[in-house]
């Protein structure tokens, strides 16, 4: 993809603030994090979301988070870290080369990332349960 600029950061065309490299991934501070330590995780071959990602690279990425993730609230001391991933313009996707968001939390921090909860009614529960029961 010659223009997506995750494929050139990736694949180390365009520097970038690198915690981890591998042959398939590479990890990246967000330059515009929305907490210290907002990282993410780049696939270095170029997939637009999670639909176009290989299942075993996928696999791989869940690791790599898991790990990084663990590292990240060592290495900063936080209380928790928010694993996020977006498909879509949708969803809040503004890239359109998968990454993985690994957020680092503090008690408090009020990033507002979260929803406001909702109520499952009887009709939505039936009509998702008929239509998206794998
Ligand atoms: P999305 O909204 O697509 O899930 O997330 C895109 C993320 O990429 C955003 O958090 C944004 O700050 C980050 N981002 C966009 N361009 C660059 C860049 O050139 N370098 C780095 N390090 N992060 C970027
Ligand atoms: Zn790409």
């Amino acid at each position: 993809m010659d223009n997506c600029i995750f494929c050139k950061i990736a694949n180390g065309e365009i520097p970038s603030a690198t915690l981890y490299e591998d042959e398939d991934f590479r990890v990246i501070l967000d330059v515009n994090p929305a907490a210290k330590g907002h990282a993410l995780i780049l696939p270095k071959a170029h997939a637009a979301n999670i639909f176009e990602l290989p299942d075993d690279k996928l696999q791989k990425a869940a690791l790599l988070a898991k790990k990084v993730a663990a590292k990240l609230k060592d290495g900063l001391n936080c209380d928790g870290v928010n694993v996020l991933q977006n498909n879509g313009s949708a969803a809040g996707q503004t890239v359109y080369h998968f990454h993985m968001h690994l957020i680092p939390r503090r008690e408090g921090d009020n990033l507002g990332l979260l929803w406001k909860p909702g109520k499952l009614t009887d009709e939505d529960r039936l009509d998702i349960l008929e239509h998206c029961s794998l």
